[in-house]
């Protein structure tokens, strides 16, 4: 069927007929066909504008539709759109990309695998993680730990450290010996039984590694700032605390830094400034500012050394592990994030985002608001002093903000709205956002009493 020239009503009767969408819940039976998008601007079919606060899914770092990455696609594709990294191949590009990502990675990183995604590179990384126990004869360090509400992809591996239940309904067994546990999110504190929330997790993570045994444990994975979970900053010396405590139990850390990665906080990982110190680092996302699908992990030599020996090396890797255009786009996107200062411009929109936000904490509805870098997030609550979450904030708050204000905002885990908007953000679209958000927030909070 040719789709050029439907009309926007026949396109979402013929989406409707043929696609199935990543969780597509009853609540999302609209349509928003996206047809066009440049700068933080994306168009829809029917015409009408979007200021796209979220950065698509927590990327576009560089903004949308820019001409010099379609250039370098085009100019890649026409000299060698696809060779193999399998066996004894190699191509340029995947080993300037790996380079050039070591050269901005934490100093402890010293090899490169690509993926084509997140997910895919949470599955290698823990692969990865239980194989290097195995090789050096640790042969029962299987269990991964991780933390409820963390997201980590779908796919059975990434999918299990994923802590969002309802994600697996029906899927058969997933994979086993993965153990969640209390993420770090101050603000909910009825998860920390009236206990400072890093004792807390710390005292929880001792006792779940006596329990399952230490000598029973391959790796902890978890996110620097957790993102689907609702923008989740955690406490100062938390990842200082939980990295002591692997350490000691010779337990890997796995960062996956899918979402803050590639400036989103400011940096171009967020893991040393949390002092997280991993020894695997999984990305994708911001690697090419969603220009191509694509994802890298990185491992620290220990690891690198051990995935290189043995008669298979690492067995894990797909045909698209290091595709010549992904890694082309990826080395191009690079290149403009720092010629362009776009780490420096995350890190002062972002507060700017901050400043203009601050005054919201005194609606009721805004129970707290947390900023790293580039991200902002707004705890909805129908309380301040209960916390209780506002029901239903996609709809009441996210729809809303799209329909009626023409701003594009998550709401993620039912109640936070989170921005994550492109680096290119101006001064006047974060105003935009911010007066956007602002307006319905106090609209809301007039017409509930209760809020
Ligand atoms: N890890 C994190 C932290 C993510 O946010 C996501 C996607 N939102 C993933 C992994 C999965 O990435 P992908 O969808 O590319 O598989």
């Amino acid at each position: 069927m040719n789709l050029i020239g439907l009309a926007p009503d026949e396109m979402i009767q013929a989406d409707i007929r043929t696609l199935i969408h990543p969780q597509l819940s009853a609540d999302h039976l609209q349509r928003v066909v996206i047809v066009e998008g440049h700068g933080c601007t994306l168009t829809g079919a029917d015409g009408t504008t979007y200021l796209d606060g979220s950065g698509g899914l927590w990327l576009a770092q560089i903004g949308h539709g820019r001409r010099d990455m379609a250039e370098v696609a085009a100019a890649q594709m026409q000299r060698l759109e696809y060779s193999t990294c399998f066996w004894d191949f190699t191509h340029d590009r995947a080993v300037e990309l790996a380079d050039r990502l070591l050269s901005i990675a934490p100093a402890n990183m010293s090899a490169v695998h690509f993926t084509s995604g997140g997910s895919e590179g949470n599955d290698a990384a823990i692969k990865a993680a239980r194989l290097y126990h195995h090789r050096r004869g640790d042969h029962d360090r299987t269990w991964i730990l991780s933390r409820r509400g963390a997201y980590h992809g779908l796919t059975y591996g990434g999918g299990t450290a994923t802590g969002i239940g309802s994600l697996l309904e029906g899927q058969g067994p997933h994979l086993p010996h993965v153990s969640h546990l209390t993420a770090p999110h101050s603000y909910r504190r009825d998860l920390f039984a009236g206990q400072d929330p890093t004792e807390f997790c710390i005292r929880e993570l001792e006792d779940r590694i006596q329990q399952l045994g230490p000598h029973n444990i391959a790796a902890m994975i978890g996110e620097p700032i957790m993102g689907v979970a609702g923008l989740i900053t955690p406490p100062p010396d938390y990842w200082r605390r939980v990295r002591e405590v692997l350490t000691r139990h010779d337990i890997l850390l796995i960062a996956d830094e899918v979402v803050t990665g590639f400036g989103r906080t400011g940096e171009w990982f967020a893991a040393p400034d949390l002092c997280m110190q991993p020894d695997i680092i999984v990305t994708a996302k911001g690697i090419t500012s969603g220009y191509l699908p694509m994802g890298a992990v990185l491992f620290s030599k220990p690891i690198a050394d051990v995935l290189r020996s043995g008669v298979n090396g690492f067995p894990v890797g797909f045909t698209y592990f290091g595709h010549p255009v992904a890694c082309a786009v990826a080395l191009k996107n690079i290149e403009i994030l720092e010629q362009e200062n776009l780490l420096d411009a995350a890190r002062d929109t972002g507060q700017l985002l901050h400043n203009l936000a601050a005054p919201l904490a005194d609606l009721s509805i805004v129970g707290e608001i947390r900023q790293a870098g580039m991200t902002l997030a707004l705890e909805l609550v129908t309380d301040p002093v209960s916390r209780t979450p506002f029901p239903d904030a996609g709809v009441a708050v996210g729809r809303r903000l799209r329909d009626e204000f023409g701003v594009l905002v998550r709401v993620s885990a039912g109640s936070s709205l989170v921005l994550s908007p492109p680096f290119v953000l101006t001064e006047n679209e974060a105003t935009r956002l911010i007066d956007s958000i602002g307006s319905l927030l106090r609209q809301i909070t007039r017409s509930q009493p209760t809020v």
